[in-house]
């Protein structure tokens, strides 16, 4: 027999987690952490509703928190298997995981500081400890090459663009009376982003599991050097302070690399860039590490070191040298995370800087529901940090060039190559309206059988 239960990214974006069984073998597609509003992110102190000791594999589509988050709990809880993903996933995971340590472990002290907390202490859903045991369960897969994970199952990567090293997980399986095929597309990216690869050609199989975070959306049509431009234009006159919450993975690399092209073209003057993230350098040595998994050649990073830091880049890794950008005049940018101003160093720039009109504040991903880029994006004219009210003066530009996912006529474009339905296309990894909006228009184009999976459903395959 083989099912799939859906233990998150159902009905939300976040919090991925996909257990696929097939007869007595459970291998678990993705370890997100729920994140965005309080009652979801509660959900990483429940337990799973499965023994994390039963499992055989995990098996990861890329390295953002809300595909792997939940690991180090995982680990924590009994599971002793391996943790597959592309190398550039591995190292960029291990990163990200330490700094998800950090930062909750940041923002409970403060909470405890602060006593902004209504529990007796506020603590971390995970320690830095707790990250690291899970290191020596990561285990290396390259794109295009079969896997086997005991007779019954094998599985292969496929490139999906979307930030560095991400993939499409395909599978084929044996439950003995029949054989089947699925393709997980994790999170499905753009074409021709800067610094990321394209989306691959997916192969056809049995069944798909759909990402479906902008459903029933088109990306505006952007041409990000231009508008980029137009942005700096601005800061400049207006002597501005840009603030750029970015996910540190990725998305720091992104920009930093556009707003450099632009100056080395000499279409902009140049503007310093103060990266008040810990994590920068290490990233940007995995970049360095893996060239055939971004698009930018190795000649090009070894002639010029300026390809993502240039004279007029700052690193702040202490804390102290990031206090000291409050008093920061501009033009200049502060960039720093989280992506989605859920918590993190940004968070102390925000109540610094969301009350000044000149300040600028650019949002170039996605904002999931219930988070504070949220309401930011949804024009709130007050928001609370560490529960202190802030007015927003700040001036809001949105720049969705930048974005790491497929809007849904990219998706279906992803899905054109495939001549045959699939038996069904299970559409996850979107809020109920967008994940329903992307179901219809798979149904409408293709005709294939569409079905939304409830939070912790199982189905037969
Ligand atoms: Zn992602």
């Amino acid at each position: 027999m083989i099912t799939l239960s859906f233990h998150g990214a159902a009905g939300t974006v976040t919090g991925s987690k996909t257990l696929l069984t097939v007869n007595s073998r459970k291998i678990l597609i993705d370890c997100g952490m729920f994140q965005g509003p309080k009652w979801l992110r509660q959900k990483n102190w429940t337990p799973p509703p499965f023994d994390p000791s039963d499992l055989d594999a995990v098996v990861l589509t890329h390295a953002h928190v809300d595909h792997i988050g939940y690991l180090p709990r995982l680990v924590q809880a009994g599971f002793s298997g391996k943790i597959y993903a592309t190398a550039p996933s591995i190292e960029m995971a291990k990163i990200l995981l330490l700094d998800a340590a950090h930062i909750q472990q940041e923002d409970a002290d403060y909470r405890n500081r602060k006593k902004a907390t209504s529990h007796a202490r506020a603590l971390p859903l995970f320690t830095v400890d707790d990250a690291r045991k899970t290191f020596g369960q990561f285990t290396p897969v390259i794109f295009n090459r079969w896997k086997k994970l005991g007779d019954d199952v094998k599985f292969r990567y496929h490139a999906a663009g979307h930030i560095l090293g991400a993939g499409s997980v395909e599978m084929k399986l044996n439950d003995g009376s029949r054989k089947t095929s699925i393709l997980f597309s994790g999170d499905v990216g753009r074409y021709s982003t800067p610094l990321v690869v394209d989306p691959g050609r997916p192969p056809e199989t049995d069944y798909l599991v759909c990402e479906s975070t902008y459903g029933g959306e088109v990306h505006e049509p952007q041409d990000i050097f231009f508008e980029m431009a137009r942005v700096m234009d601005d800061i400049q006159k207006r002597k501005s302070v840009l603030v750029i919450p970015a996910f540190a993975v990725g998305r720091t690399q992104q920009i930093t690399y556009i707003i450099n092209v632009l100056i080395t073209q000499k279409r902009i003057p140049s503007v310093p860039i103060h990266i008040d993230s810990p994590m920068a350098v290490r990233v940007t040595d995995i970049y360095r590490r893996f060239p055939s998994y971004h698009s930018i050649h190795c000649d090009q990073l070894r002639r010029g070191k300026n390809v993502f830091y240039g004279k007029n880049v700052k690193l702040h890794r202490k804390r102290k040298s990031s206090k000291r950008l409050n008093k920061l005049k501009g033009p200049a940018i502060i960039m720093s995370a989280s992506g989605m101003m859920t918590g993190g160093r940004i968070l102390h720039h925000l109540i610094n800087r969301l009350p000044d009109p000149r300040t600028t504040l650019l949002l170039v991903g996605f904002m999931a529901e219930g988070t504070l880029g949220r309401k930011i994006v949804d024009g709130a004219g007050s928001v609370y940090i560490h529960k202190m009210p802030v007015e927003v003066k700040a001036r809001a530009v949105k720049l969705m060039g930048l974005s790491g996912h497929a809007d849904s006529y990219e998706l279906l474009h992803w899905l054109e190559p495939w001549q045959n339905s699939p038996k069904r296309v299970f559409v996850t990894h979107g809020e109920a309206s967008r994940s329903e909006a992307m179901a219809g228009q798979i149904r409408k184009e293709r005709r294939w059988d569409t079905f939304i999976p409830s939070l912790d459903e199982t189905v037969e395959l």
